[in-house]
């Protein structure tokens, strides 16, 4: 097969991308805020619900040991997704959101306490820097913030001025949602472990881009999402380390974390289930399981090569509009990028594009920091998937210049 016919027999996998929106083929550039699914992604979920559905580790009955074998098998494919040592490392959650929360709250609450230091950078999603935030005012420690420079790279000789003795954590993202930047997160966290600090990488727009090794990345802690990673919403994963998650007091509290419970005392559950309390996600984990071998047959390198060859060309076409002002400009990249048209506002131009059956996303995207660096209201993203294609971008240019043709 040539690529045009692996581009098309790969879009037929996502029923969503033949449909049309105003009567016009829907091009999804939202990639970064949530993915498509694949129809093995909805018949996981589907199948499930019809063939399985039952509460799990209850082991009364034939349909609850299924659900409850099928939930662990998930939790292995995830396992060998991130090259985790071990399932004790992966906790279900609902999202990065729930994970990084988990982190600062739990780890938090026990190893971090007043006049200590928690360093975020200037790129991280409002999700990696508000829960930090909540924990130093709760406990005194301080939040410090590793800058970036106006490509929207990481400033890192000052991120390792900022390291001293009383940084008890570095809480990073791996690609930022709103410029595309690939963080060094390999010389972070080696920087970090010379002086004995953990490192927490926030991977929600890494996860279905490119391949992650936590046992060579040598993180201490690893976050995704499932929506962002091709599977359905609510569900999503912590990695921690073992020797971490062994000595972390529970995040929420409840059924399944517990192992036995008297109005004395509780004791807590092993790994993974102690960080999973109430009943979980069992179909959205299952299905995650399903996304993430659906990846694996794509296959991460088609993926990386496919993604920035669109990137480029996405580039290319955007450029030989004048009045595009790009907003980030790192040298690597994942597919995403921010752009404004000249002194228009995103919003409006945002709305013009819609009508073209595109889906680009304008605003903050939930990084305001970034938005403040730049001294702007927000951007018009595009963020393309491996799905997209070269005849997509060009509608988007189109529906560019009409932009400037209503708004000029
Ligand atoms: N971090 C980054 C970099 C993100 O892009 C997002 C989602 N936009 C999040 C965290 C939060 O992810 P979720 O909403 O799935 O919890």
């Amino acid at each position: 097969m040539n690529i045009k016919q692996d581009i098309e027999k790969i879009r037929s996998d996502f029923p969503i991308l033949s449909r049309e929106i105003y009567g016009k083929p829907l091009v999804y550039f939202d990639n970064a805020a949530t993915t498509q699914k694949p129809s093995v992604v909805i018949d996981a979920l589907t199948k499930y619900y019809t063939e399985q559905n039952s509460n799990v580790h209850r082991g009364a009955h034939h349909l609850s040991n299924l659900a409850s074998e099928t939930f662990e098998q998930a939790r292995i494919k995830v396992q060998k997704y991130i090259n985790a040592r071990s399932i004790h490392e992966i906790i279900f959650t609902s999202g990065t959101t729930e994970s990084l929360n988990l982190v600062a709250a739990s780890y938090g609450k026990k190893f971090i306490g007043k006049g200590d230091e928690i360093i975020v950078s200037e790129l991280e999603h409002h999700s990696n820097i508000v829960p930090w935030q909540i924990l130093c005012e709760q406990t005194g420690a301080v939040l410090r913030v590793i800058p970036m420079l106006d490509d929207g790279t990481l400033d890192f000789e000052a991120y390792l001025k900022l390291l001293n003795p009383r940084t008890k954590m570095v809480s990073v993202t791996h690609v930022s949602n709103s410029l595309g930047t690939i963080v060094p997160i390999k010389k972070i966290i080696d920087a970090a472990h010379e002086l004995n600090i953990p490192v927490t990488i926030d991977g929600a727009q890494a996860s279905a881009h490119m391949a992650i090794d936590v046992q060579e990345l040598g993180c201490d802690f690893y976050c995704f999402s499932g929506h962002k990673t091709f599977a359905p919403m609510g569900i999503g994963v912590l990695y921690g380390r073992e020797e971490l998650l062994e000595v972390m007091p529970p995040f929420k509290s409840g059924g399944e974390m517990i192992k036995i419970v008297t109005f004395s005392k509780t004791t807590f559950n092993d790994l993974p289930f102690r960080f999973e309390a109430g009943t979980p996600n069992v179909g959205g984990a299952i299905a995650l399981g399903t996304a993430l071998e659906y990846i694996q047959d794509i296959g991460l390198n088609f993926i990386a090569e496919r993604e920035k060859a669109l990137l480029d060309y996405l580039n290319k076409q955007l450029s030989t509009v004048k009045e595009i002002r790009f907003i980030g400009t790192a040298p690597e990249k994942t597919s995403v990028v921010s752009f404004l048209i000249d002194k228009i506002h995103p919003y409006d131009a945002g709305a013009i594009i819609d009508r073209f059956g595109v889906a680009v996303r304008t605003g903050n995207h939930c990084t305001q920091p970034i938005m403040e660096h730049y001294d702007i209201p927000g951007t018009i993203r595009a963020s393309l998937s491996f799905y997209n294609t070269e005849k997509e971008i060009d509608v988007l240019i189109g529906a560019i210049e009409k932009v400037k043709k209503m708004l000029y």
